[in-house]
């Protein structure tokens, strides 16, 4: 599973906006590995400098300092399967007749070839089947005859899915989330300007303080010159539908989503998972780094409700060697797990073990994990998740496979259980996730898990009485 991007944007006071979005970047590169960019604005014109790479490879001094000017916006991404091309890579940048656009997009629209096909007839040429192109050219048409306030209203009117959105406009930086707030999107405050930010770990690292969470179908507008900022609330959907894997997985531990830490809700999940499916074995560990902190909420509730468990540390990992899931093949990714994780053998050998991750999405690694486990002496090993069972795929910008490649797919839990060769396995419950987010399951997103969506997509059942825009048919000549 692959969050596909994450977003930036800074208006500052007298001040080069460049080396705090760099910096905004790195903190935000657990969101996109495969490219990054800046565009900046100095008063006069636009700057950009977008690469393929990670942050620290992309930008060197030289490009920072041609980034001139105190406003501008980021993005880290990680494409779709197939699309790792230069072309896509993001902040977009479009010119049309009143001036010109910058544009970092975190989701995925799940109405696109509509709103391009309608383009494309009136006569706009895009250079990539990306989403973010096209939101581009939308707001940039809608601009010929709006403000940009007007502007951003109608492209929120036409579009469908899931979005965060940073845009540079002139000497403007704007952040737009999806009516349904389905990927994170937050405004923060430094002491001579503002900032917006997927996660507000990016707002930290600048020495800022976080404001809130931007609102779903919420535009906020930072005023040149770090002045202040302004917000008007577009739409206004009677429900939102926030990703939860953003909190059980994606996000950094140390991020504020919904005014939550998402450290302690993974510890909250954890003391659920024990509630739900404790099992007292000589020691708990966690599956590095995903599994941490919710094996710490589970053998926390562990002790409180006297079991002589330990928590330990039983594997250990390499942090230089690359995320499994860039391996190409099968034989591959299981070679990379252990390149990537070492047991510890006397914290394993002659003990029951209860191993703790975050997800099982192939369940290739869970697999190799136990086979590890085994080889250094475990006498059991029970397997407790915190997320429920991935049934079904994401349409909202988090890349997560196709139904064959899922193991709970087509598995019930015992199934899956002797396939990854464990003694047990438990997941958690929907009920779970909802009572630690403090929010129904109306107001999540929940599609994976579920199988039913919180969008209308093509072929899949939707949870909630949401229907996509419906656009003018193209016109097939240019106006
Ligand atoms: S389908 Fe799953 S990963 Fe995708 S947005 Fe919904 S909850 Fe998040």
């Amino acid at each position: 599973m692959r969050e596909k991007c994450g977003v930036v944007g800074i208006s500052l006071h007298d001040r080069a906006a460049a080396r705090p979005l760099y910096y905004a970047l790195y903190a935000l590169q657990h969101r996109g590995q495969e490219s990054a960019g800046i565009v900046t604005h100095d008063g006069f014109q636009q700057h950009e400098h977008v690469e393929m790479g990670l942050v620290g490879d992309v930008f060197d001094e030289g490009a920072i300092e041609n980034l001139h000017g105190p406003q501008g916006i980021g993005h880290v991404r990680y494409p779709t399967a197939g699309g790792v091309t230069e072309c896509c890579a993001q902040p977009f940048s479009v010119s049309f007749k009143s001036g010109s656009l910058g544009l970092a997009h975190n989701g995925n629209l799940v109405n696109t070839d509509e709103v391009r096909d309608e383009l494309a007839g009136k006569g706009h040429a895009f250079t990539s089947d990306g989403d973010t192109e096209v939101i581009a050219h939308d707001l940039a048409r809608n601009l010929l005859d709006a403000g940009i306030v007007s502007a951003v209203k109608r492209t929120m009117g036409r579009i469908h899915g899931s979005y965060s959105l940073t845009i540079m406009h002139g000497e403007r930086v704007l952040g737009v989330r999806d009516p349904q707030g389905n990927r994170p999107l937050v405004l923060g405050e430094l002491d001579d300007g503002y900032v917006l930010a997927s996660e507000s770990a990016a707002i930290d690292t600048l020495g800022g303080k976080l404001v809130r969470d931007v609102r779903p179908g919420e535009l906020v507008i930072l005023e040149p010159d770090g002045a202040g900022w302004e917000s008007f609330q577009l739409v206004d959907a009677p429900q939102t539908a926030h990703c939860f894997f953003e909190h059980v997985y994606f996000a950094r531990p140390d991020s504020i989503l919904d005014g939550a830490l998402v450290y302690e809700i993974r510890r909250e999940l954890g003391r659920a998972l024990w509630t739900e499916s404790g099992v007292e074995t000589d020691v708990v560990m966690p599956v590095p780094d995903s599994g941490r902190s919710f094996a710490s909420g589970y053998a926390e509730a562990a002790g409180d409700a006297g079991a002589r468990t330990e928590f330990a540390e039983g594997l250990m990992k390499n942090r230089y060697v690359g995320r499994t899931f860039i391996m190409p093949s099968q034989d591959e990714r299981e070679q990379a797990v252990r390149l990537k994780l070492n047991p510890i053998r006397s914290t394993i050998e002659g003990r029951t073990v209860t191993l703790i991750d975050d997800s099982i999405v192939r369940g290739t690694t869970s697999g190799k994990l136990i086979e590890l486990l085994r080889e250094a002496g475990a006498e059991e090993i029970h397997v407790r998740i915190g997320s429920p069972p991935i049934i079904a795929p994401c349409y909202m910008g988090i890349d997560m496979k196709t139904r064959e490649e899922l193991i709970a797919a087509d598995r019930d839990v015992e199934e899956i259980c002797e396939e990854i060769g464990a003694d047990s396995l438990a997941y958690l419950s929907i009920e779970a996730i909802t009572e630690a987010l403090r929010h129904t399951a109306d107001d999540l997103c929940l599609g994976c898990v579920t199988g039913r969506y919180p969008y209308d997509i093509e072929g899949e059942q939707r949870d909630r009485d949401i229907s996509r825009p419906k656009l003018e048919p193209p016109e097939h000549s240019a106006d």
